[in-house]
């Protein structure tokens, strides 16, 4: 089939010659022909030389670049990539081990697969479209995920309904695509977690945070822990490990209930945990001096350029909280997903936020995401997770 051509005005090639996989709609000169959403398009440079091929779509992003190469985007060309990212993850020992069965298996842009995440829950593989391109795709993916995982596979489930673009046309249904989950539960190095990828957030699970879950762990012996923002739990068991006493904040009901089920499944009944629904920045005012370690995980606070200003003063105010009310010697774990806010500005926000308290405040570590969530080194926009732990005097 015919690509519709895309030329691009003088010098807005540059970026897509750099790899940069994302064409905004003020750099096109010219379409030839009428595209649709999700069709796929070759892209032109304004002497007319092949620059890429990728997804088209109405809006700020035009075009999401699949290949920077002439080539055919089809269930070969897919296969090729899904088999790259399983390989990648398997020989980095990311996959299926005794201690951990869930992982994500594609990260867009990360894996050169653009607007697709894959998440793997111990072999129900849950995925989020995030363009109407890959959307129509779905089905060439349950295939080509039954070819790649073979038997370790139980279920597809689609979860794409809530991240296509509002202004897509489609109407579409959250649903199993393939198979049923023989189960919920996952490990995660060793810990037991009930992931409900149906009604939770994101696909269910905040894989993300794995790494800096097993380093909380090492700081959390016979501290008092306040996990807020704590969704089902994550941070919290692997503190109850050895935690003296670990207190998990969230405003959602369910989360919650689902913390207190994943603290039982670890823990049985254990009075060292109590599950709180509150808002965080709220609780944090009436702390004094009760916690020595403090986990601050919110979601996203900008989603776009325009309420950076916004995101970044709730930063500083909700870090100016933990910090002023932490006990001597405590420590803080400190966390932004905003895509928009940069590691620098993060860490200004933070700095901030420790001067204003005037107390005495190291950076321990500077965490970011794993490597099941690779940041492709042409789309730096790709690392969204960063994460500083603190120790405040
Ligand atoms: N740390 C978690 C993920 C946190 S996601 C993990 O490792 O799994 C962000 C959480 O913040 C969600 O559960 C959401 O319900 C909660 N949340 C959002 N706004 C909040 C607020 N103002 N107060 C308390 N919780 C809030």
């Amino acid at each position: 089939m015919e690509h519709i051509k895309i030329t691009l005005k003088s010098g807005k090639d540059q970026s897509v010659r750099r790899y940069h996989p994302w064409i905004f709609s003020g750099a096109i000169k010219k379409i030839y022909g009428t595209p649709s959403e999700g069709d796929i398009v070759d892209v032109y440079d304004n002497k007319e030389e092949f620059l890429a091929t990728g997804h088209y779509q109405p809006g700020s992003i035009a075009v999401r670049i699949i290949s920077f190469e002439q080539t055919g985007i089809n269930t070969d060309f897919f296969s090729e990539r899904l088999k790259r990212a399983f390989g990648y993850r398997t020989t980095l020992g990311l996959t299926e081990n005794s201690e951990t069965n869930v992982f994500r298996l594609v990260h867009g842009e990360g894996d050169g697969l653009p607007g697709l995440i894959i998440d793997i829950y111990n072999g129900v593989a849950v995925m989020q479209m995030h363009s109407v391109g890959m959307y129509r795709s779905r089905n060439e993916f349950v295939t080509l995920l039954r070819e790649t995982l073979g038997e370790r596979l139980s279920a597809v489930y689609d979860k794409s309904e809530d991240t296509l673009p509002h202004k897509s046309e489609l109407k579409s249904a959250n649903g199993y695509l393939y198979g049923n989950p023989g189960t919920f539960e996952v490990r995660e190095y060793g810990h037991t977690f009930k992931v409900d990828w149906v009604s939770g957030q994101k696909t269910g699970f905040f894989i993300d945070q794995r790494e800096n879950r097993k380093l909380l762990q090492s700081y959390s012996e016979n501290r008092s822990v306040l996990n807020l923002f704590g969704y089902t739990g994550g941070f919290s068991v692997y503190a109850m490990k050895n935690a003296r006493l670990v207190h998990t904040v969230d405003s959602s009901g369910p989360a919650l209930d689902l913390a207190d089920e994943n603290i039982r499944l670890n823990f049985g009944e254990d009075s060292r945990h109590t599950s709180v629904k509150a808002d965080a920045f709220g609780f944090l005012d009436n702390i004094k001096d009760k916690y020595d370690l403090i986990i601050l995980d919110p979601p996203a606070f900008a989603k776009h350029n325009n309420v950076l200003t916004n995101a970044l003063q709730g930063y500083k105010r909700l870090n100016i909280k933990a910090i002023e009310q932490i006990r001597p010697g405590g420590i803080i774990f400190t966390f932004s997903c905003s895509q928009v806010v940069t590691k620098e500005n993060f860490r200004k926000s933070v700095f901030a936020a420790a001067a204003n308290t005037g107390r005495k405040v190291r950076i321990l570590h500077q965490l970011s995401q794993p490597p099941d969530h690779p940041v492709n080194i042409y789309h730096p926009e790709g690392e969204y997770l960063k994460g500083l732990v603190l120790y405040v005097e």
